[in-house]
């Protein structure tokens, strides 16, 4: 079955130095084999994708990418290059790349422009952004441009995880719950519920939203979205479509990158709908072979499996 893969990161040697605050994610060893996985594009990256039988990877820049640039005129520039360097990629191997760009959000309009030269010129088909960007986040007033963009554009936006601002206190003394394993997933929910209560869907209502690794939890807690807020009179806040959870199934699409399980697979397919669910490895963090495998052997029809595999990239991403 054709498989695509929607979260597949890369760096390059310029870049790959923005992502030293994030090696603590990973015993010394595993982070330098992970660091020579993602700048290789398209040696062993090809030869793994055809043991694994996974058709296309759609690329993108490892976080916290070139959000983690302090000098937003250098992260307008680095944008720009990292994204022409993905689109010769892309037009070396046509049939097994496809690209997220990245995006200088450091420069709100310079981003909404780079997110249409990436996608009318280059030919990417959104762009990934990591968290927030040196303290802000993407229901900042600043950043609805991006979203005008991103809307007008018809093409999604992938939230993916990246270290936050600071360390929650319940955190602290706790290094092994800062990363992937937990504090990363809580931050990126949080930043999507941000961008509900925000406004934001209610400003660009056809907007779409891509989160990775099984949605970040959200699936599990639509119900109890909807009846706590309620319960406090929804804060005085007003939603067009009425309750949070609506947002998450109009706006939201999730892949199953990092997470090869399948309670929580079915939990999301009941919560959010098949058509909502895309496939991702997380490469090279997580192995894809175990990835496709989980795939082809999760407890699902075969429907469902085809819509996830490839139908829904091929629609969402017009591939
Ligand atoms: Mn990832």
């Amino acid at each position: 079955m054709r498989t695509i893969g929607l979260e597949e990161h890369f760096v390059t040697e310029e870049l790959a130095g923005y992502g030293a605050g994030t090696s603590t994610i990973a015993a010394p060893a595993v982070w330098a084999e992970a660091s020579r996985k993602l700048l290789d594009l398209t040696g062993e990256r090809l030869a793994a994708m055809d043991a694994a039988g996974l058709d296309v990877q759609v690329l993108s820049l490892n976080s916290p990418g070139i959000q983690a640039e302090r000098d937003p005129s250098v992260a307008v520039t680095r944008a720009a290059a990292v994204n022409d360097l993905l689109a010769a990629t892309i037009a070396q191997h046509p049939t097994r790349f496809a690209g997220f760009a990245a995006l200088p959000l450091q420069d709100p309009q310079a981003a909404a422009k780079e997110l249409e030269r990436a996608v009318t010129q280059l030919g990417l088909r959104g762009a990934l952004v990591n968290a927030h960007t040196q303290g802000r986040y993407l229901d900042d007033p600043a950043l609805r441009v991006v979203w005008e963009y991103a809307s007008g554009l018809d093409v999604p936006l992938y939230l993916h995880p990246a270290n936050g601002v600071d360390t929650p206190h319940v955190l602290a003394d706790h290094p092994v719950l800062t990363g992937p394993m937990w504090s990363w997933g809580c931050d990126t929910a949080a930043h999507t519920l941000r961008l509900i209560f925000g406004g934001v869907f209610d400003e660009f209502p056809d907007a779409k939203l891509l989160l990775g690794h099984m949605g970040e939890g959200l699936p599990f807690v639509l119900w109890r979205l909807d009846s706590r807020w309620a319960f406090h009179d929804h804060h005085g806040i007003d939603l067009a479509r009425g309750n949070p959870s609506e947002y998450l199934r109009h706006n939201l699409y999730i892949t199953t990158s990092g997470v090869c399980d399948a309670p929580p697979l079915l939990c999301s397919i009941l919560a959010l709908g098949a058509d909502r669910i895309l496939f991702g490895t997380d490469y090279p963090f997580e192995d894809m072979a175990t990835a496709t495998a989980f795939l082809a052997a999760a407890p699902i029809s075969e429907a469902d499996r085809a819509k996830i595999a490839h139908g829904n990239a091929e629609r969402l991403l017009k591939l």
